[in-house]
């Protein structure tokens, strides 16, 4: 059978897919869209029910469409933020072909374009798109052998506390998933560790706005880089019950223990660095910089914003702070499971091309790879700290598409005879 050909080819029709075919089709380039499963299948079926967006619905969304039937200032739920992307994916009219997966893509050699093999036949592309996200594969580290005593599943596959067998839990990793997992954990009753990393702890809301609105105007998410001298860290914040600050003195307080980052595993017991008090306070000095720099902000600008001492008082240190615990048996703590909220890697096994770097990294600036024809859309940091984030993308899929116009344009020249 002889293969499909199309222009543009874009991997993955998560909100990265989607963004890409908006403005590709704005830009006339001709393209399709390949997902091996649904339409933001992530969010359907490789998040926890619970779970609501981190942003709220005026925020977290593409610009062009608002949630309907979800208050602006609320957080959509994940079910209804899928339902957002299939409704975009509808309205622009965008040409997804759900349940086909792109098992492999190599250059063309001696002429241009890329072959790509897919579940259901080939196809020759001009151009590909690897839009399959950030959050492509699960990180557990290898400490804990598989036995039967001991449940172990990473965040993506968590669903709920049923899930779980009776019996303490042990919750790795304080970014926003670990931290809203261990909470609701709690909330259902169970006995919960919490192994606390370094991590960004924004306030939910300060002096009447949204946190999101923050590191807008004080240009944070679109910085291009880490501030030099910085490391990425995740970030704790949450949309659940409201939306609310992550507060780990708080969840101590009602009687969760907090551990430092867990470190090694040797008969039967964790060992955690003693890094847990340093971690919390960098956590809450990270949340006072925020409201330092909000409060620049008001007064440089002269706004008449509602003060907020209240936001700067920091409970005082619980006990498994600061008298932590360095080792955990866990036979003899009652852990039944543990849950890895320990993020993800990226996975670009199936793009046998030349666009990564030695590590196996994208090389890339912007999304633009190194081997023309190839791009990359949907990475951490691709072009700023929102580029992961729902926003973010339809921005990095904009200068794409319009990347993709210039190669384009210059390959209709042709020189006149003479
Ligand atoms: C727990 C969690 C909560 C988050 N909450 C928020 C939030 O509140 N706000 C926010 O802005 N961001 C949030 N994010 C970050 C980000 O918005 C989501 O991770 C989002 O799903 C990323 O979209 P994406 O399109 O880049 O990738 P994905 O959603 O991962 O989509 C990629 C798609 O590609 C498909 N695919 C992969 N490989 C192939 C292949 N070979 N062939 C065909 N199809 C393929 C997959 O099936 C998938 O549907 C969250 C992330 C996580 C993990």
């Amino acid at each position: 059978m002889p293969a499909e050909k199309i222009d543009t080819l874009v991997v993955g029709g998560g909100q990265a897919g989607i963004a890409m075919s908006e403005h590709l089709g704005n830009n006339h380039v001709p393209h399709l869209v390949l997902e091996r499963h649904r339409i933001a299948e992530r969010w359907r079926s490789e998040r926890w029910d619970s779970l609501v967006a981190n942003g709220p619905a005026w925020h977290d969304r593409f610009p062009t469409m608002e949630f309907s039937n979800i208050d602006p200032d609320a957080f959509a739920p994940k079910e209804a933020v899928a339902d957002y992307f299939e409704d975009y994916a509808q309205m622009i009219k965008a040409p997804v072909r759900c349940g086909v997966e792109v098992m492999e893509v190599q250059r063309n050699i001696g002429r241009p374009g890329f072959r790509v093999e897919t579940s259901e036949g080939l196809i020759e592309a001009n151009r590909v798109i690897a839009a399959t996200g950030a959050f492509q594969r699960p990180i557990i580290p290898a400490l804990v052998p598989e036995t039967e005593e001991i449940k172990q599943i990473h965040s993506n596959a968590y669903r709920n506390p049923g899930q779980l067998p009776e019996g303490a839990v042990l919750v790795v990793g304080a970014g926003s998933s670990g931290a809203q997992i261990a909470d609701e954990l709690l909330r259902s009753g169970k006995t919960v560790y919490l192994s606390v990393g370094p991590h960004d702890l924004p306030p939910r809301r300060y002096r009447g706005r949204d946190f999101v609105w923050w590191l807008g105007v004080l240009g944070k998410w679109e910085a291009a880089a880490l501030e030099p001298g910085t490391e990425h860290i995740t970030i704790a914040v949450s949309g659940a019950h409201g939306g609310h600050t992550v507060d780990f003195r708080q969840l101590a307080a009602q009687g969760m223990t907090l551990v430092g980052r867990t470190e090694s595993f040797k008969e039967g017991v964790l060992s955690f660095a003693p890094d847990l008090a340093e971690n919390i306070a960098q956590g809450n000095a990270n949340t006072l910089s925020v409201l330092d720099q909000a409060d620049a902000y008001i007064i440089r600008n002269g706004l008449d914003f509602p003060e907020e001492p209240e936001a700067r008082h920091i409970r005082p240190d619980p006990q498994c702070v600061t008298d932590p615990m360095l080792e955990l048996k866990l036979t003899e703590a009652g852990i039944t499971s543990i849950v890895w909220a320990t993020g993800f890697k990226l996975d670009y096994s199936w793009l046998k091309v030349d666009a990564f770097d030695d590590e196996g990294r994208p090389d890339h600036q912007r999304g633009v790879s190194t081997e023309p024809g190839i791009y990359f859309l949907g990475l951490p940091w691709q072009s700023r700290r929102g580029s992961s984030f729902i926003w973010g993308v339809w921005h990095d899929a904009k200068y794409l598409a319009d990347q993709i116009a210039i190669q384009r344009q210059y390959l209709t020249y042709t020189t006149t005879p003479g």
